[in-house]
């Protein structure tokens, strides 16, 4: 049998184990996949583009288990009252192929980007970082506050959003956290002058300089996630000039990351290498860091596996019947046959010869 963790029984695992200790054990999870990279089986997503926005399919998979998430963006969806973004995904086992865990991920995918934004922050950001900006306040906004402030040591946050209704509602939201000190600010050089880390969780499909060159500063690290398809950036070029840039997925992150604004030969370096120690992450307190996150399946495969392990164990989710009983598996007929149908069609008042 499939488990199944809707949204509810997502809440319910998360309000168990409290958003701290959740985001801190994905992080430790995510650190142990990004660590075994030569295990995985990788491949760019598969991305479907319309004039609104695009839906994607990211799969991977190591020798145990199979991941793939469905998911959107439509940043044109906020003036609908809908979710920008939106996901779902399976994990299966590769042994016999069948799915283990069904289960939303919206609200996983907030939670593990925020886990991996903090995973790359811990390697290239100046370890005693204490103020971020964080430019965006829409519906991821508060997991990246929360998760930097929980496990970075960020101590301030200055907000801003061009919708400043949003940026009311991400107020409203930190209240929870009294250590957390946010502040609005006027404009986006207002946010990021000073500030240690720069966050930037933006939706607009365009070519946008959110962060320009004038606003950067020696030691910053920037946390560029909005930009993850092509046509839709946030830093302006020269901003990647000046900076040691490192991407999740090289392939992927050409076409779809802030690095497809440069030439093919623009250095770049995989965060696998750095937390493998092959290559380095911050190279002096001076450089300036750019992590060009953009999400990739791998991050899904880890946050799918630590929903099943927690599922498992707590079994906030349910089962479903995704796949048919295998008591006589070369007679899948069965199912649509005598008996089991005609009951069935008899059930739904169906005449009988229509399953005939
Ligand atoms: P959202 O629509 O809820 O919020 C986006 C916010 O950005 C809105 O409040 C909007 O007003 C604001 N904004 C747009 N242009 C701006 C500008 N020029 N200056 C300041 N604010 C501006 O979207 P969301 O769910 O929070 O997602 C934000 C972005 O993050 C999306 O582009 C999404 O695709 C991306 N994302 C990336 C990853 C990843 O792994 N890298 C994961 C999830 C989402």
């Amino acid at each position: 049998m499939t488990r199944f963790l809707d949204v509810p029984a997502t809440r319910r695992l998360i309000a168990r184990m409290g958003v701290r200790r959740f985001l801190s054990e994905l992080v430790d999870v995510l650190e142990s996949d990004y660590r075994r990279w030569a295990d995985f089986d990788k491949s760019p997503r598969v991305a479907c583009h319309s004039r609104e926005g695009v839906i994607e399919l990211m799969p991977v998979a190591d020798a145990q288990r199979f991941a793939f998430k469905y998911v959107n963006g439509h940043p044109v969806n906020a003036l609908r009252g809908l979710h920008t973004v939106m996901a779902f995904g399976a994990l299966g086992d590769v042994a016999t192929g069948y799915p283990l865990l069904l289960a939303e991920l919206t609200l996983t995918t907030a939670l593990r980007t925020a886990a991996t934004s903090v995973l790359a922050a811990k390697h290239l950001a100046r370890a005693n970082a204490r103020t971020m900006a964080l430019i965006g306040n829409g519906a991821q906004s508060e997991f990246q506050a929360v998760a930097f402030h929980a496990l970075l040591g960020i101590e301030e946050i200055r907000v801003f959003d061009i919708d400043t209704k949003a940026t009311d509602k991400l107020v409203r939201n930190l209240a929870a956290f009294p250590r957390l000190k946010v502040v609005r600010a006027d404009s986006t050089a207002q946010a990021v002058r000073g500030a240690d880390i720069v966050t930037t969780v933006t939706a607009d499909k365009a070519y946008a300089t959110i962060i320009t060159p004038e606003m950067i500063e020696p030691g910053m690290h920037l946390n560029a996630v909005g930009g993850d398809c092509p046509g839709k950036t946030e830093l302006h070029a020269d901003v990647l000039r000046m900076a040691r840039v490192i991407v999740e997925y090289e392939p992927q992150s050409r076409i779809e990351g802030e690095i497809q604004q440069m030439p093919a030969d623009f250095p770049v370096t995989e965060f696998w290498r750095v937390l493998q120690g092959e290559a380095a992450g911050r190279e002096n307190a001076a450089q300036v860091t750019v992590f060009d996150s953009v999400g990739f399946a791998l991050e899904d495969y880890s946050a799918l596996r630590y929903l099943y392990a927690l599922e498992l164990e707590h079994g906030e989710g349910s089962e479903i019947a995704l796949i048919p009983p295998a008591e006589d598996p070369k007679n899948l007929f069965a199912l649509i046959s005598e008996p089991a149908a005609r009951a069935s069609s008899l059930a739904q008042g169906e005449p009988v010869d229509s399953v005939a």
